[in-house]
């Protein structure tokens, strides 16, 4: 297949958006907002970040006419991120607007759940399908410690009320820190069993805004399952299409006869230590609408600015193609001379 980056002549619109390793981008994340309602310490500093200007943060229009031209161009799947998405106003008015496009992409948020008991039920009515919640532990104090807000209580309710509103499966994702919630892994999956909600255990990567991040203080995910195993028979099932999460079937562990839900699963996402590179299918759009075709790459393409000096839809859509038929083979964490990406996690979405 001839790339629109060697032959101008070809098409954006036909074969779908293919880089030079064959993988097909079909999965975008957009950031509506690089701020946040939490202050995780793994993240961002307690004061925060110098935020977006709003005039350089993408308006809804401009979300959905992009949003439009990758789902013509191939993409059947779209996750809202941020910082925080729920921190920007009108999201459920977004989610339908997505919603409408055609194909019609799946829709997915990520969140910290902070104001979820409130929107849930609106954002299914709008047409989200599923939800992934960022939690660290079931301590309030070690809550309040992570994240520098006391604000456990509403998490879990917003939880509950994604579920409630019937999205499913409600994904909780967190980050292990070795002298800080390592030992909680247990506990933490024994209650999202209990309750019904699909655990996953991610991998802390090198994006945090303090630069602060060392491959020694980071948790693996052998680390994770050493500690699982002596508590939980679990049966791999690998990488299910796509997916970053190394999947485990959980046969049997505490509470057995508690467990809510017919699928007990448990994900691992070994992002630094098991990369998923080979088979990566995502795109990320920042609220400032940058294409990032790697979470760690060093370029990015101004669609933004395209877009707002009146760039067609078609040349939007060869901008799009040109920079993921040049997208990297992976992220190099562990290669010599591996740089951290200037753009934090909070400013690119998860
Ligand atoms: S690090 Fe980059 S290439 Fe690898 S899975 Fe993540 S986004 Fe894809």
């Amino acid at each position: 297949m001839t790339s629109v980056a060697s032959d101008p002549t070809v098409s954006p619109w036909v074969g779908g958006l293919l880089d030079s390793f064959g993988r097909k981008a079909e999965d975008l994340r957009i950031s509506l907002t690089d701020k946040c309602s939490l202050r995780c310490t793994y993240c961002m500093p307690a004061e925060g970040l110098q935020w977006l200007a709003k005039d350089r943060v993408l308006s809804d229009e401009e979300i959905v006419r992009l949003a439009s031209i990758f789902v013509a161009l191939g993409v059947n799947s779209i996750r809202l991120t941020g910082g925080e998405p729920l921190v920007r106003p009108g999201v459920a008015e977004l989610v339908a607007r997505l919603s409408a496009l055609d194909p019609r992409p799946e829709l997915s948020l990520t969140t910290n759940a902070l104001s979820l008991a409130d929107k849930a039920a609106a954002l299914v009515s709008a047409g989200l399908d599923r939800v992934n919640v960022s939690l660290d532990t079931l301590d309030r104090a070690r809550f309040a410690e992570l994240t520098r807000r006391d604000r456990l209580d509403d998490v879990i309710a917003g939880l509950h009320a994604a579920a409630a509103a019937g999205l499913n499966p409600v994904k909780i994702n967190a980050v292990l820190m070795r002298e800080i919630n390592l030992a909680e892994a247990p506990e933490l999956l024994e209650w999202a069993l209990r309750a019904g909600f699909e655990m996953r255990f991610i991998e802390h990567m090198p994006l945090d805004a303090q630069h602060a991040w060392t491959r020694a203080d980071m948790v693996t995910a052998e680390e994770v399952l050493t500690v699982l195993e002596p508590r939980f028979t679990l049966r791999p099932i690998g990488h299910i299409a796509n997916a970053p999460a190394e999947e485990f079937e959980v046969l049997d562990g505490p509470g057995r006869a508690e467990w809510a839900a017919d699928q007990h699963r448990v994900g691992i996402i070994a992002s630094v230590t098991r990369p998923f590179c080979r088979d990566c299918d995502r795109l990320r759009l920042t609220a400032d609408g940058q294409l990032r075709t790697c979470l760690f790459a060093h370029r990015e393409t101004d669609l933004r600015g395209a877009l707002r000096a009146g760039a067609s839809d078609d040349e939007l859509a060869r901008m799009i193609a040109t920079a993921v038929s040049a997208k990297a083979a992976g992220h190099a964490i562990s290669a010599p001379g591996f740089r951290q990406p200037d753009r934090p996690m909070s400013a690119i979405g998860g």
